[in-house]
Protein backbone atom coordinates (compact mmCIF):
# COMPACT_ATOMS: atom_id res chain seq x y z
CA UNK A 1 0.00 0.00 0.00
CA UNK A 2 1.78 3.69 -0.42
CA UNK A 3 -0.48 4.96 1.75
CA UNK A 4 2.71 3.84 3.96
CA UNK A 5 5.26 5.69 2.03
CA UNK A 6 2.93 8.56 1.87
CA UNK A 7 2.67 9.10 5.93
CA UNK A 8 6.43 8.20 6.19
CA UNK A 9 7.26 11.49 3.79
CA UNK A 10 5.17 13.24 5.35
CA UNK A 11 6.92 12.72 8.70
CA UNK A 12 9.85 12.93 7.00
CA UNK A 13 8.49 16.84 5.91
CA UNK A 14 6.98 17.87 9.44
CA UNK A 15 10.18 16.55 11.11
CA UNK A 16 12.53 18.93 8.71
CA UNK A 17 10.09 21.93 9.64
CA UNK A 18 10.31 21.21 13.19
CA UNK A 19 13.85 21.33 13.11
CA UNK A 20 13.77 24.78 11.16
CA UNK A 21 11.36 25.70 13.26
CA UNK A 22 13.00 24.82 16.52
CA UNK A 23 10.21 23.21 17.83
CA UNK A 24 10.76 20.13 20.02
CA UNK A 25 7.47 18.97 19.92
CA UNK A 26 4.73 19.02 17.06
CA UNK A 27 1.04 19.52 17.80
CA UNK A 28 -0.40 19.81 13.98
CA UNK A 29 0.73 19.03 10.52
CA UNK A 30 -1.46 20.42 7.44
CA UNK A 31 -0.45 19.51 4.58
CA UNK A 32 -1.61 18.77 1.08
CA UNK A 33 -1.89 16.08 -1.15
CA UNK A 34 -2.44 16.78 -4.85
CA UNK A 35 -2.90 12.98 -6.87
CA UNK A 36 -4.26 11.87 -3.45
CA UNK A 37 -7.57 10.28 -2.93
CA UNK A 38 -10.05 11.32 -0.78
CA UNK A 39 -10.23 7.13 0.43
CA UNK A 40 -6.22 7.23 0.95
CA UNK A 41 -6.26 10.09 3.64
CA UNK A 42 -8.11 7.85 6.17
CA UNK A 43 -5.51 5.60 6.00
CA UNK A 44 -1.98 7.62 5.81
CA UNK A 45 -3.87 9.06 9.13
CA UNK A 46 -3.85 5.43 10.40
CA UNK A 47 -0.31 4.73 9.52
CA UNK A 48 0.83 9.15 10.65
CA UNK A 49 -0.05 7.47 14.21
CA UNK A 50 2.36 4.42 13.65
CA UNK A 51 5.26 6.29 11.67
CA UNK A 52 5.05 9.16 14.19
CA UNK A 53 5.75 6.94 17.60
CA UNK A 54 9.27 8.00 19.07
CA UNK A 55 9.20 11.34 17.17
CA UNK A 56 8.26 14.67 17.68
CA UNK A 57 5.26 14.52 16.29
CA UNK A 58 3.98 11.01 18.16
CA UNK A 59 0.45 12.04 19.24
CA UNK A 60 -0.06 14.85 16.92
CA UNK A 61 -3.02 15.77 14.35
CA UNK A 62 -2.67 15.39 10.98
CA UNK A 63 -4.89 17.49 8.70
CA UNK A 64 -4.24 16.59 4.92
CA UNK A 65 -6.28 17.63 2.22
CA UNK A 66 -6.49 15.52 -0.68
CA UNK A 67 -6.80 17.95 -4.05
CA UNK A 68 -6.80 16.59 -7.68
CA UNK A 69 -3.55 15.80 -9.48
CA UNK A 70 -1.62 18.42 -11.60
CA UNK A 71 -0.45 18.28 -15.00
CA UNK A 72 1.77 20.03 -17.20
CA UNK A 73 1.68 20.12 -21.13
CA UNK A 74 4.88 19.31 -22.82
CA UNK A 75 4.00 21.90 -25.97
CA UNK A 76 3.44 25.08 -23.99
CA UNK A 77 4.32 24.42 -20.64
CA UNK A 78 0.61 25.03 -19.28
CA UNK A 79 0.01 23.85 -15.41
CA UNK A 80 -3.13 22.81 -13.79
CA UNK A 81 -5.60 20.50 -12.65
CA UNK A 82 -5.15 17.36 -14.83
CA UNK A 83 -8.14 15.49 -14.57
CA UNK A 84 -10.22 18.12 -16.48
CA UNK A 85 -7.73 17.81 -18.92
CA UNK A 86 -7.99 14.09 -19.60
CA UNK A 87 -11.63 14.02 -19.97
CA UNK A 88 -11.47 16.81 -22.80
CA UNK A 89 -7.82 14.93 -24.37
CA UNK A 90 -6.37 18.68 -24.90
CA UNK A 91 -4.70 20.99 -23.64
CA UNK A 92 -6.43 24.21 -22.53
CA UNK A 93 -3.19 26.39 -23.27
CA UNK A 94 -2.64 24.87 -27.03
CA UNK A 95 -5.14 22.52 -27.84
CA UNK A 96 -2.20 19.70 -27.75
CA UNK A 97 -2.03 16.65 -26.64
CA UNK A 98 1.02 16.19 -25.09
CA UNK A 99 -0.08 16.66 -21.33
CA UNK A 100 1.14 14.98 -18.80
CA UNK A 101 -0.16 13.96 -15.47
CA UNK A 102 2.22 15.14 -12.63
CA UNK A 103 3.73 11.68 -10.85
CA UNK A 104 0.83 11.37 -8.00
CA UNK A 105 1.15 12.28 -5.23
CA UNK A 106 3.00 14.98 -4.50
CA UNK A 107 2.72 16.40 -1.01
CA UNK A 108 2.91 19.79 0.13
CA UNK A 109 3.32 20.88 3.77
CA UNK A 110 1.20 23.74 4.72
CA UNK A 111 2.21 24.36 8.31
CA UNK A 112 2.96 23.24 11.23
CA UNK A 113 2.66 23.74 15.13
CA UNK A 114 3.98 23.08 18.17
CA UNK A 115 5.87 24.40 20.91
ZN1 LIG B 1 -0.31 23.16 -24.32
Amino acid sequence: MHEVGIARELVKLALGAAGKADLGRLSRIEAKGHGLLPEEVESVRLHWEVETKGTLAEGSDLELEALPARGQCVDCGWQGVWEGVWEGGACPGCGGEDVLEEPAPVLELVAVSGE
